[in-house]
């Protein structure tokens, strides 16, 4: 079996802890891999490493910084395939997702290789007589990353090439369920230049991720995963003092108008409720057709779901995979078998559903619920898997105020062809990322991502010029050098009053 080890200091690290995880293929069930997780002690030494570098690396000058990230890109761009085949054996989903997954990572690897652009400071003259203003970002240490099972590789590049290229040295902590593509992601940074503990990865559980929250040497922690989680991890590690962005869950929702293209709405419910099986949190878990538009879209839809390949990830033909764990794929059949009690009407059950040679493999088909009751379990949690729930309503302003009811406010979307229905939609609507006929409006590199309410506690989104700021604090320095000419200097206490 293989072992997943730490990478501090540049170099691998075994486990000294004696706790392992284990690591499942979820195509076939088999236990594939161990992952070391970190005792308090290993948690001390990854950081000791980052503070280590964080000294030389802190002072680099970007020409250096930037010169590692654009050969740090090409590796990557030369890996894509290894290392979408690491997160299709861990993770499951299928080959081209996972290739999709690392081309949005790279995204943002190319977004830090413009750091020099994101850091150029401000400058006034002039301020008052000879005096001069200058407001300048500096890095702010070891910074702390926690990342979910779900994008074992984008999700930690869309924080640590950003916070090294500020200056700042990282500590990872990926998923325990899919952890070896964290692991190729800092040896190809190894192999492009970074400086030996600027990126470490530590592999573990709530002990790990506890010891980073409460550790003295961490600056700043960025977390991505479920809102429970995300609440517990900003409570504890601002108490700490420490500076904190935790994106959430999600129940993201597309709105559909009557006058929408039906069949381009029908192609993109099913695309953003059933790809990767439907864990993704900008994944469209509720449709809520207003009006006519809701029996012939929810036609078209089943014609569409019915012809979905399930199988493993590895196989071309596959368009959707299994999901992570059997106890996930249990708790998500649970939420189909217990919708109809709960008064939803089932039109598609995926729960019976198994791929042939593949039998111990973590299979579910799809699901659709329709005329789904807001106070139902299906409706009101998070259920992570392919199960799209459809809702009516008579009139868009309805439709507004059930999605704005939501606890969360990840990604949305509105379907139509109505310019003014959508931009109504864009300022009404309680939501972080807002799609108009765009079903998954993941923001580009240079743009911030992030949700409202439940789906983020922090005040910055990650990436973009947020993830800029997030990752650096301000300084203003305010400079008067003597003239020749001055008068001599005198003593005043007050403030001046002539400018
Ligand atoms: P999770 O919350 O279970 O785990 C996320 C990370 O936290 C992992 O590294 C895990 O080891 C750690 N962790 C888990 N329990 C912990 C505890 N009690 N104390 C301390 N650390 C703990 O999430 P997951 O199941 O890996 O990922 C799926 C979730 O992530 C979904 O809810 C999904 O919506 C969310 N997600 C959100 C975004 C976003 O951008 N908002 C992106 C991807 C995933």
């Amino acid at each position: 079996m293989k072992t997943v080890n730490h990478w501090i200091g540049g170099a691998s690290a075994e486990g000294a802890s004696g706790r392992y995880g284990d690591v499942t293929d979820p195509a076939t069930g088999e236990v594939t891999t161990r992952v070391a997780f970190a005792s308090a002690a290993e948690v001390d030494a990854a950081v000791a490493a980052a503070r280590a570098a964080y000294t030389t690396w802190a002072t680099s000058s970007l020409a250096q910084r930037t010169a590692v990230l654009f050969r740090y890109r090409a590796l990557l761009d030369a890996h894509r395939d290894e290392i979408a085949a690491l997160i299709t054996a861990e993770h499951g989903k299928v080959h081209s997702d996972a290739l999709g997954e690392v081309a949005r990572g790279l995204e943002i690897v190319e977004l830090a290789c413009g750091i020099t652009t994101a850091l150029k400071g401000e400058l006034s003259t002039q301020v008052a007589s000879r005096v001069d203003v200058a407001s300048i970002r500096q890095p702010l240490g070891v910074v702390a990353g926690i990342t979910p099972f779900n994008f074992p590789a984008m999700v930690p590049m869309w924080m640590f090439p950003v916070a090294i290229a500020c200056g700042n040295t990282f500590v990872l902590k990926p998923s325990e369920r899919d952890p070896s593509a964290s692991v190729l992601l800092a040896r190809l940074a190894q192999e492009a230049g970074l400086p030996d503990g600027v990126l470490n990865v530590l592999h573990g559980d709530r002990e790990a991720v506890e010891g980073l929250l409460d550790h003295p040497g961490v600056a700043a922690v960025s977390f991505v995963g479920s809102t429970p989680i995300a609440r517990r991890i900003h409570a504890r590690a601002t108490a700490a003092g420490k500076r904190v962005q935790a994106l959430g869950g999600a129940k993201n929702h597309m709105l559909v108008l009557p006058d929408a293209d039906l069949d381009a709405a029908a192609d993109a419910a099913v695309s953003a409720a059933y790809g990767s099986a439907g864990e993704r949190c900008m994944a469209i878990s509720a449709v809520v057709a207003v009006g006519s538009a809701g029996d012939p879209l929810v036609e078209r839809i089943v014609e569409r779901a019915r012809k979905i390949t399930i199988g493993p990830g590895s196989d071309p033909a596959s368009e959707m995979g299994p999901l992570i764990t059997a106890a996930h794929r249990d708790k998500v059949a649970g939420y189909v078998r217990g919708a109809a009690a709960q008064g939803a009407e089932v039109v598609l059950d995926g729960t019976d559903f198994t791929v042939e040679g593949y039998e111990n493999g973590h299979w579910i088909g799809l699901s659709l619920l329709d005329h789904v009751p807001t106070g139902s379990d299906a409706y009101r949690d998070e259920i992570f898997g392919p199960v799209l729930c459809v809702l009516r309503a008579d009139t868009y302003e309805e439709a507004v105020e059930l999605i704005n009811a939501s606890p969360y406010g990840n990604g949305t979307a509105i379907f139509t062809r109505d310019g003014g229905a959508a931009r109504r939609f864009q300022l009404e609507v309680e939501a972080g990322m807002v799609g108009v006929n765009v079903p998954i409006p993941v923001p580009v590199g240079y743009h911030s991502f992030g949700g409202w309410k439940d789906s983020l506690f922090g005040d910055h989104h990650v990436y973009g010029n947020d993830g800029v700021h997030f990752y650096t604090r301000g300084k203003v320095v305010t400079t008067r050098w003597p003239d020749p000419a001055d008068a001599p200097s005198g003593v005043d206490l007050g403030f001046p009053s002539e400018r």
